[in-house]
């Protein structure tokens, strides 16, 4: 196979599969418009499951790198009621690898590692069908031609109008994320309520969830079911505001969960919006989509795995596959289809659970996927 491949995007989507191609001996282009790879804060924790992120990984070569790596204690995950009542506290076993968490940053450097990266180029625009196959035109007025082009960038894709006009949509929920940083010396009263991995704390149709991730970094995220435009009268540069205004949304919640708010330096509002579940296009031959880009869908573990599982899983059919490009695609894209309709589906019962009218919802979905 000596097809002339490129992926537009440098997220869990596209490096996992520019790594499998590699190590198959496959050359492969990546574009990614972030000009180097810190160029801005990584993110925060992604647990990776057995069966499609480490699968991925695995695929990749990185299995016993990603072990060495992620946090299994970071599974642990603990409920607590608003009055601070704790509700669950659900440790994994020492030997417990099902969902073990990684810092989004060391994923992104693992899957990184010697690949040739074309950084701070911004795709605008894909056009399949030329005489030269698809071409991919760049922000800097650049353009270049490919056999395949993968679009792997993410929730705004630019690559996604050349198979499908669906854009995302908001799903009512919003999310407001803050950080701490050293917990364990600067806030050690906090670090005991949020122990080894994540705390939870479910009320009427709001939630606040803070996760630890590795050096004493924790990210906390007040989700809320708001309209789209309920911050457009706050500043965004007056920290305090939105603080008093997050803490208002949270009144009457037990002080010591309330502390989880008053101490971060940024809050950085995040509106989830979603893709139709079961999001499929009429296959264009020489395009194609991965990860949230191909079935974007509430934040609730599964996106990154199933991103990194379809980028490995594409890689592997093109590097042993038959010669056709649009055989091997077309075979994927059903594949990716299904699968990613059925966490879709999942994904967007469970938020409609987790922050919900009735908090004893999101307890029960807990018991449903953690039984104790
Ligand atoms: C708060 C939060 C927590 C989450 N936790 C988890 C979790 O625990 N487990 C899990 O599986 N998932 C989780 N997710 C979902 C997960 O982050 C995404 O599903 C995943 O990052 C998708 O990977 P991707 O490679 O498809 O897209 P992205 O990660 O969005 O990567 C896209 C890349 O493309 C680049 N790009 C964008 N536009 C262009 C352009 N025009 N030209 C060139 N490059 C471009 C971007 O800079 C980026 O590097 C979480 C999401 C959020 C918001």
């Amino acid at each position: 196979m000596r097809h002339r491949i490129a992926v537009i995007g440098g997220g869990p989507a596209g490096l996992t599969f520019a790594r499998v191609l590699r190590r198959h001996g496959y050359p492969v282009t990546v574009f990614e418009r972030d000009p180097a790879p810190d160029a801005r804060p990584p993110g925060g924790t992604l647990d990776l499951h057995e069966q499609l992120g480490q699968l991925a990984l695995d695929k990749a070569g990185l299995l016993a790198e990603f072990q060495a790596l992620s946090r299994p204690e970071g599974q642990a995950m603990r409920i607590l009621d608003t009055d601070g009542t704790v509700l669950r506290d659900w440790r994994p076993r020492p030997d417990d690898r099902a969902n073990p968490e990684i810092d989004r940053g060391r994923l992104r450097d693992l899957l990184l590692g010697t690949l040739d990266i074309r950084w701070g180029r911004t795709v605008t625009q894909v056009v399949p069908g030329t005489s030269d196959g698809a071409l991919v035109r760049f922000a800097d007025g650049r353009q270049e031609a490919f056999d395949l082009v993968v679009g792997a960038d993410g929730a705004w894709s630019r690559v996604r109008p050349a198979v499908s006009s669906a854009t995302p949509h908001y799903t009512g929920v919003t999310s407001v994320e803050t950080a701490l940083d050293d917990v364990d010396t600067r806030h050690p009263d906090l670090a005991r309520l949020i122990g080894d991995g994540s705390l939870a704390v479910y009320g009427v149709n709001r939630a606040l969830v803070a996760q630890r991730n590795s050096g004493g970094h924790v990210k906390v995220y007040a989700q809320f079911r708001a309209p789209l435009d309920w911050h457009t009268n706050l500043d965004p540069a007056d920290v305090e505001a939105l603080r008093s205004t997050l803490l208002a949304l949270f009144d009457g919640w037990a002080a010591p969960v309330l502390e989880l708010l008053r101490h971060g330096g940024t809050f950085v509002h995040r509106p989830l919006h979603v893709l139709p579940v079961s999001h499929t296009w009429p296959h264009v031959p020489g395009v194609t989509l991965l990860g949230d880009a191909a079935h974007l869908m509430p934040p609730l573990g599964a996106g990154a795995n199933l991103a990194m599982l379809e980028g490995a899983e594409l890689a592997e059919s093109l590097a042993g596959g038959p010669d056709d490009l649009d055989d091997v695609v077309r075979a994927f894209e059903e594949q990716m289809w299904a699968r990613a309709g059925r966490w879709a589906k999942i994904t967007t019962a469970g938020l409609e659970r987790l922050v919900s009218p009735d908090p004893a919802e999101a307890l029960a979905l807990f018991d449903q996927v953690q039984p104790s």
